[in-house]
């Protein structure tokens, strides 16, 4: 048997050593305080300036745009928090869709307690919002639009350009969830018109509770955390130093090679997609079928429990994830799949395959034969399967 197949890059990924290795020494040798101005103190205050510039040139942003926070959903927090509490006396509006990560959806319902508007735009059955849509709901009250850059489960890539240029005509600023997109596609800040951008490093390689706000120069937003005079006195508390370090070389490995990590990713998922699609009968493809991460999969696989199945491929070495209730930790299914239209029972049979770097050929190999009997297996357990198997055709 074949073991450790990990397929839930998006849920987070491995270190690689590269990157471990540039931070080891700065837990041990290099420890200073970047704040401090013995020599150890600038030791590490230059490696954070590095890495600082290593993440500006890869957003095509200037250094001092960077900020780092202690991770994506900090990052996220901050944005819409600060943007909401600077600008407040010019509006109390804003704008997300209803299949955003819960740190944006759960900071927008924090300010509806505080008074403020939220709008939340619906997607269509791929997941994309509608522009049009997105216009009608601007007010003169807008004062922030906040639109994920890629989604987490189904992998659908918003069309980040227009909703940039939207923004920017209305006068409003355009913030975007980027964790999922960031090191898995080109990002250029500029001629995107993102005004801010959250990003995390542990979905590139890097270390956990690590990541960073892009805030383009000029942008007016408020310190969510307050303290010391870090991070130009926006982002208080002694740094992280070695989670720092990771991400800036994680953030170059990344993009250095991020034409070939694509490349690959898309071969891989599109061989495991059809390799699905062909083999299982009763399957749906969940996001857009092109405009989707280099390396994300979901697809809903009828009258299958997506807990069932999660199990039974883990028993086999196979790490997926899934929309459906237990694996959120919640009762519900995953807001994202119903708000793409699906039913209960189709989104409780979602699976997610997230690929990253260390995949391979054989491991793609590997799930599409272990897949198809597991399915048929659990599907001999369904009553409502037993009756439709008639004529069976894909969905
Ligand atoms: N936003 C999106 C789209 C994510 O996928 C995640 C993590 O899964 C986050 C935000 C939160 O990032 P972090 O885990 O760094 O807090």
């Amino acid at each position: 048997m074949k073991e450790n197949v990990y397929l839930d890059y998006s849920g987070t990924s491995p270190m690689k050593k590269e990157i471990l290795d540039e931070m080891l020494p700065y837990f041990t040798l290099d420890y200073g305080n970047p704040s401090s101005i013995h020599a150890f103190g600038r030791t590490s205050k230059k490696a954070v300036d590095t890495a600082r510039d290593r993440l500006a040139k890869t957003l095509n942003a200037g250094a001092n745009e960077i900020f780092f926070t202690g991770g994506g959903t900090e990052a996220d927090n901050w944005a819409i928090k600060g943007v909401a509490y600077a600008l407040q006396n010019k509006g109390k509006h804003i704008i997300t869709s209803k299949i955003e990560h819960h740190a944006v959806l759960h900071a927008c319902e924090y300010l509806e307690k505080q008074g403020f508007q939220v709008t939340y735009l619906d997607v269509d059955q791929y997941g994309l919002i509608n522009l049009e849509q997105l216009k009608q709901s601007i007010t003169s009250d807008t004062i922030l639009i906040t639109i994920m850059y890629a989604n987490n489960e189904i992998g659908t890539v918003q069309s980040i350009k227009e909703i940039g240029q939207i923004a920017k005509e209305r006068g409003v600023l355009f913030h975007t969830d980027g964790v999922q997109a960031y090191g898995n596609i080109p990002i250029d800040v500029q001629d995107l018109g993102i005004d801010l951008m959250s990003i995390s490093a542990h979905k590139l390689y890097g270390p956990k509770g690590v990541g960073a706000l892009y805030i383009r120069k000029g942008t007016k937003i408020d310190p969510l955390i307050h303290g010391g005079a870090q991070e130009k006195k926006r982002r208080a508390g002694t740094e992280n130093v070695p989670g720092i370090v990771g991400f800036g070389k994680a953030a170059l490995l990344a993009y250095e090679g991020l034409e070939e990590h694509q490349l690959t990713m898309i071969r891989l998922r599109d061989k495991m997609i059809n390799g699905i699609m062909e083999t299982i009968p009763y399957v749906r493809l969940n996001g857009h079928p092109s405009q989707r991460l280099p390396g994300n999969v979901n697809v809903s696989i009828e009258f299958i429990e997506g807990e069932s199945l999660l199990l039974s491929l883990d028993l086999v070495g196979i790490a997926a994830s899934s929309g459906s209730a237990c694996t959120s930790g919640s009762l519900d299914p995953s807001h994202v799949l119903m708000n793409i239209g699906l039913t209960h029972e189709l989104a409780h049979g979602s699976l997610r395959l997230s690929l990253g770097d260390f995949n391979t050929e054989e491991e793609i190999d590997y799930v599409l034969e272990k897949l198809p009997p597991i399915v048929t297996r659990l599907r001999a357990m369904s009553p409502l399967y037993e009756k439709i198997k008639g004529g069976i055709e894909n969905v």
